[in-house]
């Protein structure tokens, strides 16, 4: 089919015109339920009439107004945002990889301040943070940068959960490490908690930032507002994106308060980053992922799911593992499985296929005990068909 849309996505021959709740119905009049969410995005499921309502409101009074001025929307986001990680700074932009962008370039004035030169960040193999050229630089997929050289330098790649490793580096040019406490495009991968504590405490003795990407594992998805939160650990800086605004494009850098005067005015900046529609977006969703207790449905539904799939494949010999953590789920095959796409398609289920492996679901935060069973359902018939 003709497209003047520049060939970046391999797109399926599926488009939608509404949607509700955990369904998406498509142009030619099917129904699907939608186990992805855009990828981690629409929390709050599709056409959530509080959300919808919040915006209109929004519209009538202004979108856009300019950070050249105190924008009261922004100011009480990001109140919120500080109470729900207990960090308190916050820079806002307008997607996960500018809110990285941020976090990257906070680390490296950081380290400029204190003289290091050529600060270094370390980032850990089978992360993603982004497609910009300083958040492709970050990450680890080789598929990803090819053909993009000169990559940025100031990065230096670690292997996951070998705390040694990081013990012995001598370089005195590192100034923060960059994560993501669980792997979403790496495939729904763990670090181990006793291997995050640890490196917290080397980032407090060697005054190294510790930046988690909480772009597509925060924001309640795993059950808690922050996945690093369930690790117990605080980072210093922190970004969130995705599921920040239930589809409405908004991207924030949080910060703890030592790192809160980095940035100076003319260091960093975003023409639409924080405006006040976006704004109302975001501090809506959390508002109502509050008072309909979301985070503990993600947990509750989640594990669910989880020990649900597990059992119905235990010793099986096509699947290698199920894990996840409340709604990010990952069920990994021995072998590629990237059919099972077009198979869920043709049950009317929404899911994807991460490192070509891994089927991943992301139903929405709102998906009540007879959908998820649904869900289930749904997708045992298609592994069963795979
Ligand atoms: C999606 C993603 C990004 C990039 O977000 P964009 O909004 O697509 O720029 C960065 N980090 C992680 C962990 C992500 O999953």
């Amino acid at each position: 089919m003709h497209s003047n849309i520049l060939n970046t996505y391999n797109r399926l021959p599926i488009s939608f015109s509404h949607g509700i709740g955990v369904w998406l119905h498509s142009t030619n009049g099917e129904k699907y339920f939608d186990a992805l969410c855009g990828i981690a995005v629409t929390g709050l499921g599709h056409n959530n009439k509080r959300f919808n309502l919040a915006l209109k409101n929004q519209i009538d009074k202004g979108i856009h107004y300019s950070n050249l001025f105190r924008i009261n929307e922004q100011e009480a986001l990001a109140e919120k945002l500080a109470e729900i990680s207990d960090l308190s700074g916050v820079f806002f932009c307008n997607s996960g990889c500018e809110a990285n962008e941020a976090a990257i370039k906070l680390a490296r004035l950081f380290g400029s301040k204190n003289n290091i030169k050529n600060p270094t960040i370390i980032v850990f193999d089978d992360s993603f943070h982004g497609r910009t050229m300083a958040t492709l630089s970050a990450t680890s997929s080789r598929k990803a940068q090819k053909g993009f050289e000169p990559l940025l330098s100031g990065f230096l790649r670690m292997p996951k959960n070998e705390i040694s490793k990081i013990e012995k580096l001598d370089n005195s040019s590192i100034v923060a490490i960059l994560l993501e406490p669980i792997q979403g495009e790496g495939g729904i991968k763990h670090f181990d908690n006793e291997f995050l504590s640890q490196l917290k405490l080397i980032c407090e003795q060697k005054n190294w930032l510790f930046i988690a990407d909480e772009v597509q594992c925060g924001m309640g998805r795993t059950g808690y507002w922050w996945s690093s939160k369930q690790n117990g650990v605080l980072p210093d800086v922190l970004t969130s994106a995705k599921g920040l605004g239930n589809g409405f494009p908004i991207g924030a850098c949080l910060t703890s308060s030592k790192f809160n005067n980095i940035f100076e005015p003319g260091n960093h900046g975003s023409t639409f980053g924080g405006n006040p529609l976006a704004c109302v977006a975001s501090l809506e969703t959390i508002k109502i992922i509050e008072d309909e207790e979301l985070l503990d449905n993600a947990k509750i539904q989640g594990e669910k799911i989880i020990n649900q799939l597990t059992s119905e494949y235990k010793g099986n010999s096509k699947i290698k593992e199920i894990r996840g953590a409340g709604l990010m789920i990952g069920i990994e095959f021995h072998e590629d499985c990237s059919n099972i796409n077009k198979i869920a398609l043709e049950n009317n289920v929404i899911i994807n296929i991460t490192s070509n492996n891994t089927l991943r679901l992301l139903p929405p935060l709102i998906i009540n005990d007879q959908e998820s069973d649904f869900l289930v359902d749904k997708i045992i018939k298609i592994i069963n068909k795979h």
